[in-house]
């Protein structure tokens, strides 16, 4: 299991994609089916969530996770399966 820390209030932030659960689809190459917190088979009212991985680095990733689950503050389990995409923009779809 991952441990992950979900970051608020970074939803005003937006990329090129449009949104930040469609950037997590361009770069995974997977469509978002279900909240990727461990034990959630949440499928509907995605959104792609601004998360830090409590392990390792530092770096901002995207994940999808249901409404409730992005509103929660502190860490959450996700799946193991879980593709961590970049939040950078400077390394995703803004890379010239
Ligand atoms: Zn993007
Ligand atoms: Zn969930």
């Amino acid at each position: 299991m991952t441990k992950v820390k979900n970051i608020n209030g970074t939803t005003d932030n937006l990329c090129k994609c449009g949104s930040w659960l469609k950037h997590w689809e361009n770069f995974s190459g997977k469509k978002a089916t279900y909240c990727s917190a461990y034990g959630c088979m949440q499928q509907t009212n995605l959104v792609g969530a601004h998360v830090q991985k409590t392990t390792s680095d530092m770096k901002w990733y995207i994940i999808p996770l249901c409404k409730e689950h992005n509103a929660t503050t502190g860490e959450l389990e996700v799946s193991d399966s879980t593709i961590f995409v970049s939040a950078n923009r400077s390394e995703t779809c803004e890379k010239y």
